[in-house]
């Protein structure tokens, strides 16, 4: 942290502003420069609340060196974090995982084909809600327990890790048993309890961005899971809100490259919740294997026409085998493999 001095501030404010940083057994050192006194703080200046020192007077700025995160920040560790999900499936290596599936887990059929088709696609990851956050409060909201026992039924018989969400913290234990990826959705990346108890597992947490979150809070909301003791956390931009109005949310690939600088963890895209519309799908899956993803997650039903969830941005089995075929390539370019 460097702390500006107005050119108009005394000794005593400096005097001030340095015992201030002392007393929570940081050093301190000043330069003098014609514009005014500049105190440097020497140590972990995250102990220290910003907004106080820029409110004493005589303070003219705050400037912050560190992040205010910590142990998801690749200063922390250098290595790209590379995270297992169960044997010979991992996330944040030179394989990218594609995780597919229906939005919400309807009946075993659906889920069972939308499974085997994906794994005949080369997907390793099914995904599947059982507790669905929806916008209005009449929509479908998912299955529940039944859901969760669908979808891990179809990943034994298919061979596939699984995915699901976890909206609500009383729910932690239940959907714990049931998947290999306790998924934080958008609406939730703040719910601060939820990413507590999070911390205190021991399985993969997936953790999408929020819909109007910066990377800053995303990055913070999985510094509360590590902080709580859970290390393996995978990041999934899945578009932000924008004054554009063509597509459902802005998907920010730029979070890619980012994210590997700011941080170690794994990324993978969800274009469909970022676009909600098959024919942008493709294309944007494609540009976040380019840009470096470690995943991307894509919606597929064997139905979307009897989807109750997300039916009209779902990818039919067919276009999917498709699309993979033309990813395969894209991540060939990029020293990765599928
Ligand atoms: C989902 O993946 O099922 C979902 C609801 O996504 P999001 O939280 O990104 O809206
Ligand atoms: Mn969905």
């Amino acid at each position: 942290m460097i702390i500006v001095m107005k050119k108009s501030a005394t000794k005593n404010h400096v005097d001030f502003v340095i015992n201030e940083i002392e007393s929570k057994g940081l050093k301190s050192m000043q330069l003098f420069s014609t514009e005014g006194t500049i105190i440097a703080i020497i140590g972990d200046e995250r102990i220290i609340d910003q907004n106080h020192i820029s409110t004493l007077d005589g303070v003219s700025r705050v400037i912050l060196v560190l992040p205010p995160y910590k142990m998801v920040s690749r200063e922390a560790k250098r290595e790209d974090t590379i995270i297992k999900i169960k044997d010979g499936v991992e996330i944040g290596g030179n394989t990218i995982q594609m995780i597919c599936g229906p939005c919400a887990i309807e009946n075993y059929t659906f889920v069972s084909q939308a499974a085997k088709s994906c794994k005949a696609a080369g997907v390793n990851i099914l995904r599947g809600g059982a507790f669905k956050p929806r916008t209005g409060p009449y929509s479908f909201k998912g299955l529940g327990k039944e859901g969760l026992e669908i979808l891990q039924q179809v990943g034994k018989e298919e061979n596939m890790a699984v995915v699901t969400e976890v909206i609500d913290v009383r729910d932690v234990d239940l959907v714990y048993k049931y998947t290999d990826i306790m998924q934080v959705g958008a609406r939730n990346m703040q719910n601060f309890n939820l990413l507590e108890e999070l911390g205190k597992v021991d399985k993969p947490i997936l953790l999408k961005r929020g819909i109007s979150a910066t990377i800053k809070e995303w990055l913070l909301a999985a510094e509360y899971i590590m902080s709580g003791g859970n290390p393996n956390i995978i990041l999934c931009e899945r578009g932000i809100r924008t004054f554009e109005t063509e597509t459902r949310y802005t998907l920010a690939i730029g979070s890619v490259p980012i994210i590997k600088d700011l941080s170690h963890l794994p990324i993978i895209l969800d274009p469909s919740h970022a676009t909600g519309n098959p024919s942008l799908i493709g294309p944007l899956a494609k540009a976040s294997i380019a840009a470096g993803a470690d995943g991307v997650m894509i919606e597929v039903h064997p139905c979307p026409d009897k989807a109750l969830c997300d039916g009209p941005q779902a990818y039919t089995p067919e276009k999917f085998s498709q699309l993979m075929k033309e990813l395969d390539p894209i991540a060939k370019a990029v020293g990765r493999k599928f």
